[in-house]
């Protein structure tokens, strides 16, 4: 099973996006910049998750129903709540860092200021 798809872009000429579905495993492209170097991108991301906001066209809002009905779908959503499950953990770890590093600094300019102790 095939079903293209267009999402919104920027520069307003829509990217198609391809979910395939063969045996077993579900491939999904887009025809974006990143996409063709096989990259994450937003449009994937977001039909994935069902947003309908990144249609291009309205009418296919149904064909993206269809393609989320697919059997192979199912491992397809569990893979992208992990996906997002560790980016957030990433994003976490890297507010945690932010912290570290504006502390580390404040500590050191202050030291340099008032003199080390
Ligand atoms: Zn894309």
């Amino acid at each position: 099973m095939k079903t293209i798809l267009l999402a919104k872009s920027s520069s307003g000429e829509p990217y198609k996006v391809e979910f395939i579905a063969d045996g077993s495993s579900l491939r999904v492209f887009c025809h974006c910049q990143a996409g063709v170097l096989q990259q994450m991108c937003k449009h994937k991301l977001a039909l994935i998750k069902g947003d309908t906001n990144m249609l291009f066209d309205p009418k296919h809002a149904a064909l993206l129903s269809e393609v989320h009905a697919w059997s192979q779908f199912g491992e397809l959503k569990v893979r992208t709540a992990e996906y997002e499950k560790k980016l957030k953990e990433i994003e976490s770890a890297k507010e945690v860092f932010a912290k570290k590093e504006k502390s580390i600094k404040q500590e050191f300019a202050r030291g340099l200021t008032r003199g080390f102790k």
